[in-house]
């Protein structure tokens, strides 16, 4: 991802800032499309890991539909070129405003959360005269494994409509003459590496369809979500996910009735990789147990690590790029990554925040004031969460293609 030549450029910008290697996220698409249509399914990209105007036009130009979680998101979806036919619109809370927008626009569908909010777009789309398309988010209750901050497919999660409550459900939407049912929804949550978690899903789902087909209720589409997680520890070897497998799980598993589509939506698993945050070593403070290195980058530009407990490698690719190629060109031998000492260091950055740390006891190069230091896997969830606290200032982005 780094090559000396994309370094060079990198030392005439202010840091910190976004990365984006363009023709990893160019190939990453390709595989992600062709897996999916080798089995005619349907992929929608969730902007709100990442809704950077070039990324969308990307991913627009692969021919995927949207996923938006706010009005906002749709209105930058559709200026984006993403047609109306293909926008879902999630999320527990929308606003009226919100939903009358989408109902203007003729989105796809609205994966709906909960019975007042089905009462509520029912309303709605009366006082515009359309119908509504509606898909029930469905909580399966099943644990994906992952961080208990991204899960969201447990009864315990606030989003989506308990089975329980499906009876009337059914019920109430035989009196909502403004609404079409034609799908059910899932989102278990995210990061998930565990495929089986999406086997358990395919599972509940068959049931949950024969339990409505018993009921006379037939339906055009099934949305599993997205979730499907990315190697945040080898992001050179793992570089694309592997979509085929994952489609696969859902091939084999989930039955599909005739002309049933069946839909996806991710997010972290197509834009993750390609971004990296760049930043610079501010300072080298000795602690009492442990060195700090104090980055001009910090939560306010990537904050999954305060969030989430999330982890991101880090790599010194002034030590590990630049020096590697200027002692090879200097000297005529090669230094391999490692030949240089290894230091642990607490990597943190300059917010007033103790949870503002990237990583402690991270192994890098011997670091100097100065150095480029990345921190990968951060095209998802990374800019598009930053903030302005501390009165900073949003950083920019750069576009390897
Ligand atoms: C966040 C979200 C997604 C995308 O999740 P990823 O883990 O990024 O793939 C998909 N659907 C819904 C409803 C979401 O909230």
């Amino acid at each position: 991802m780094f090559s000396t030549v994309v370094l060079k450029k990198f030392e005439k910008i202010k840091t910190p800032f976004y990365y984006y290697d363009l023709s990893l996220l160019k190939k990453t698409l390709h595989v992600l499309t062709s897996s999916a249509g080798k089995f005619g399914f349907i992929v929608h990209y969730a902007l709100k890991a990442n809704a950077n105007k070039k990324i969308l036009h990307e991913i627009k130009n692969a021919g995927i539909g949207a996923d938006c979680v706010s009005g906002n998101e749709i209105k930058e979806a559709l200026a984006s070129g993403f047609k109306p036919g293909s926008v879902a619109f999630a999320g527990v809370g929308k606003t009226d405003e919100e939903i009358i927008y989408a109902l203007n626009k003729n989105i796809f569908c609205f994966n709906c959360e909960s019975q007042q909010e089905i009462e509520v777009i029912n309303a709605l789309a009366g006082k515009t005269g359309r119908t509504a398309r509606v898909a029930l988010r469905i909580n399966p209750d099943i644990n994906p494994n992952t961080h208990h901050y991204i899960t969201t497919g447990l009864e315990e999660n606030k989003f989506g409509i308990n089975k329980g409550d499906l009876e009337n459900v059914l019920k109430l939407l035989q009196k909502s003459k403004n609404i079409k049912l034609t799908g059910i929804h899932y989102h278990i949550g995210s990061q998930i590496t565990d495929l089986s978690s999406f086997k358990s899903l395919c599972i509940k789902s068959n049931e949950i369809q024969h339990w409505l087909n018993k009921r006379n209720v037939f339906i055009e589409h099934i949305n599993v979500g997205g979730g499907l997680g990315v190697d945040y520890h080898h992001p050179e070897k793992n570089m694309i996910p592997d979509f085929e497998s994952y489609f696969k799980m859902f091939h084999d598993f989930l039955e599909l009735q005739k002309n049933q589509k069946l839909h996806f939506e991710l997010g972290r698993s197509v834009a993750a990789q390609c971004g990296a945050l760049v930043s610079r070593a501010l300072f080298i403070k000795k602690g009492v147990q442990t060195n700090f290195l104090i980055l001009d980058a910090g939560m306010t530009e990537l904050i999954r690590p305060a969030l989430y407990q999330a982890y991101h490698k880090i790599e010194n690719i002034s030590a590990e790029v630049l020096r590697k190629s200027e002692s090879k060109t200097n000297k005529g031998k090669t230094l391999k990554s490692g030949d240089e000492n290894q230091i642990k260091y607490d990597v943190v950055g300059p917010i007033c925040e103790s949870s503002d740390c990237f990583g402690k006891g991270i192994m890098l190069p011997e670091t100097k004031r100065g150095d480029l230091i990345a921190i990968r896997t951060a095209g998802a969830y990374g800019e598009v969460m930053s903030s302005t606290y501390n009165l900073r200032k949003k950083v920019k982005a750069y576009f390897g293609k």
